[in-house]
């Protein structure tokens, strides 16, 4: 599923290819993604517009129209932005599809269709209202601190909690909590506050690196767990072997040597 890494990388996509062009046509091939309104109101408010600017917030993209409204963007489990010139490129799961005036289209492709695009007034009132958290790359150390003091349950449950913090999922919270030499299930409230403060400084560094390298687990540094997930291979650290778990029934990957249980 894609995190704040793969949407940064998506906006950055967006912004590099599709900005100040003219939209000539709407195509809707599944209306399932549309929130809350029809294919052909989308449609007539899109023509003849052009995308801003873009920003990003957590998992959620926005992308800013003609300065009068937002488009919202949530990639569900599978979904990505392809900007292409020819019919045979138009990626095989494509939802949405704006044509712009110079021949080139933006597909939205969700495969699974559990992606959303919706119309939204203002991104910050999108944000407030769905009372996200602030993103994982905004959040200040001491706000960080503020936010996980105290609170109860798994450490892992926390980083992914979108309320307390946007942006981080199942995939990259197994990440910083391996950099941060923390067990996925430590009690948040048996954290040393020197602790808490590694897991920002990681945290940072982990998603800031990702989006260097554009979320391709492929170019991933060699210190990193992501890319022997799923092989359950060794650990990148000290060789011992990779345990995989369930924390919140979600498969959580760690290396019991390096991330031991405080007592
Ligand atoms: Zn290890």
């Amino acid at each position: 599923m894609p995190e704040l890494p793969d949407v940064e990388v998506f906006r950055q996509y967006m912004n590099q290819t599709s900005l100040h062009k003219n939209i000539i046509k709407v195509q809707v091939d599944h209306s399932r993604v549309l929130q809350d309104i029809t294919p052909s109101a989308f449609k007539k408010r899109m023509k003849g517009r052009r995308f801003e600017k873009t920003r990003r917030h957590g998992k959620h993209m926005f992308a800013c129209v003609d300065d009068e409204f937002w488009i919202m963007f949530h990639f569900g489990m599978t979904g990505f932005f392809k900007y292409f010139k020819r019919d045979q490129e138009k990626p095989s799961h494509t939802r949405i599809m704006f044509d712009f005036e110079n021949g080139y289209h933006l597909a939205y492709d969700s495969q699974r269709m559990l992606g959303k695009v919706q119309i939204v007034d203002h991104a910050g009132d999108f944000i407030l209202e769905r009372g996200l958290g602030q993103d994982a790359l905004d959040i200040s150390g001491n706000s960080f601190q503020n936010k996980f003091q105290g609170r109860r349950g798994a450490v892992k449950t926390s980083l992914m909690n979108q309320s307390l913090l946007a942006g981080v999922g199942n995939i990259y919270s197994d990440e910083i909590l391996f950099q941060s030499r923390i067990h996925p299930k430590e009690k948040v409230k048996k954290l040393e506050e020197s602790q808490i403060k590694t897991l920002h400084r990681k945290m940072r560094a982990v998603l800031k690196k990702a989006i260097e390298k554009k979320a391709d687990p492929g170019e991933f540094p060699d210190n990193f767990l992501i890319p022997f997930r799923e092989k359950i291979e060794s650990c990148p650290r000290c060789g011992g072997k990779i345990n995989k778990i369930k924390v919140n029934s979600r498969g959580t990957y760690f290396c019991p040597k390096c991330q031991p249980l405080s007592e």
